[in-house]
């Protein structure tokens, strides 16, 4: 069944402008950003499933921090505005709420490919299947995603899917073309 949560979103299967995903929650994440800032917000699952997979960490001495969480369609087309890099609005997944951005203090809470090589990409990459989060953007995966490495990109599509796509070794656009749902 195609839910919200496992909905997939990428450059060929964009959201509509006016998706707004339904439970837009501040449950207090270690975000680095204000505290009013709209960054700070997820969908509500996502949300709770995310504060579990960062407290369990915690308790495991692995310092997470979440830099990004929802990015409304509006934000999404001003930062492409001033960058064509990042992903064109209804491209991104972080309009649905269910995309999180994380880093940690040996990376200077920056969104590098150095992450990966941190105990923190290290224990994120192994536990966030889980907790119901892949990393969407894999290494090898690039010509399938269309996007380049994000080992600090984490997105929610339940713990079911999740789990089904780490035995595997898929990618959301691979599951989707083997459930003959879509052509890639
Ligand atoms: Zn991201």
């Amino acid at each position: 069944m195609i839910t919200d949560y496992t909905r997939l979103i990428n450059k060929k299967h964009p959201l509509p402008a006016d998706y707004i995903p339904r439970d837009l929650v501040d449950i207090g994440l270690p975000f680095t950003c204000a505290p009013s800032d709209p960054r700070r917000l997820l969908e509500k699952k996502a949300a709770h499933k995310a504060m579990e997979l960062i407290t369990r960490a915690g308790q495991e001495g692995i310092s997470l921090y979440c830099i990004s969480g929802y990015r409304s369609y509006a934000r999404q087309k001003e930062l492409y505005r001033h960058d064509s890099y990042v992903a064109a609005p209804g491209m991104s997944e972080h309009q649905s709420g269910l995309a999180l951005d994380l880093s940690c203090p040996a990376v200077n809470m920056e969104l590098v490919e150095a992450f990966s090589d941190t105990p923190e990409g290290i224990w994120l990459a192994r536990h966030a299947p889980l907790y119901g989060f892949i990393l969407r953007y894999p290494a090898n995966k690039e010509s399938i995603t269309e996007y380049p490495y994000e080992p600090w990109h984490i997105r929610y599509v339940s713990c079911q899917l999740s789990t089904y796509l780490a035995k595997t070794g898929m990618v959301l656009e691979e599951y989707y073309a083997i459930s003959k749902k879509i052509a890639l």
